[in-house]
């Protein structure tokens, strides 16, 4: 997809360029969760509910794709009602709308866990995680109850931890667990160990396997592991949160960034989307 650089529009202008004008569906929609979709304390929808009753009313479901677990998404898609397909833990896999796994980019991390703990000991880093961790304290630090918690700690492929160390010291955790295959990602609330995967991987996989093929893509994010989503997407609608002003993404066509965060700045992102699409001002790469 071709690369739009040095246009970067803010609040509610969009990018005019020379791309084709997307006139209706189909279009897909991916979303991250945790200050996004969801408010990032209390987990509620609500104020997204208007937009997404009219993606319901064009037929489109938004795609979850968050650093949760397969557990937690399903749960969460079975309270919201909004079942389709999706990409669980910062995209290390991705399953479809009946919770089967279809492809997983992940190493499971009963093959790395011990080694970065060995690691951790061997060095005296300070940082513990959803490991270490009993459900009640996972629940103190991210307000779900016990049972989510419990959920939350199934975790297949990436360890969320919280680094109580030096910068310095992370930039040398970080080198010696690439020797291992894996890498960092800054979310919402935590850092994942994982190995090298992302969400706009899982996504473009989940869009070459659509029929038509090339339906144009429509990204919400809030966090550093959403721009990899937001940047291959061809609209990107960046959620105001307190790390969104680190989001540059290199790549969209058409980039909003909300003034309001999670829901309500989901619910305005998508609602100015759909006018744009339906004014035909909606320009795709
Ligand atoms: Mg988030």
């Amino acid at each position: 997809m071709p690369v739009s650089k040095g246009w970067r529009e803010t609040c509610s202008t969009i990018a005019v360029m020379n791309q084709i004008v997307a006139t209706s569906a189909p279009f897909l929609v991916f979303t991250d969760l945790d200050g996004s979709l969801m408010e990032h304390e209390s987990y509620s929808i609500e104020a997204a509910k208007p937009a997404l009753t009219e993606l319901a009313r064009r037929g489109v479901t938004p795609i979850f794709a968050s650093s949760k677990t397969a557990v937690e998404i399903l749960a969460v898609q079975r309270a919201s009602g909004l079942t389709a397909p999706f990409i669980c833990e910062n995209g290390a896999a991705v399953y479809d709308s009946s919770g089967q796994i279809l492809t997983e980019f992940g190493l499971p991390r009963t093959r790395w866990l011990d080694a970065v703990h060995q690691l951790r000991e061997r060095l005296s880093l300070r940082f513990t995680g959803f490991s270490d961790w009993p459900a009640v304290k996972i629940a103190g630090l991210t307000g779900l109850s016990e049972g989510d918690a419990g959920n939350a700690q199934r975790r297949e492929f990436t360890e969320p931890m919280l680094w109580q160390d030096t910068q310095a010291n992370f930039q040398l955790f970080k080198s010696e667990i690439q020797k291992l295959s894996l890498t960092t990602l800054e979310g919402g609330r935590f850092i994942s160990i994982q190995s090298q995967f992302d969400k706009g991987e899982a996504m473009k996989w989940w869009q070459a396997r659509q029929n038509p093929p090339l339906p144009f893509l429509i990204a919400l994010g809030d966090s550093p592991n959403d721009l990899s989503l937001l940047a291959a997407a061809d609209v990107a609608v960046v959620i105001k949160s307190g790390k969104s002003d680190q989001l540059d993404p290199q790549g969209p066509a058409t980039i909003i960034r909300t003034s309001l965060p999670g829901p309500a700045g989901w619910n305005d992102g998508i609602r100015q989307i759909l006018n744009l699409l339906d004014s035909q001002q909606l320009l795709i790469n």
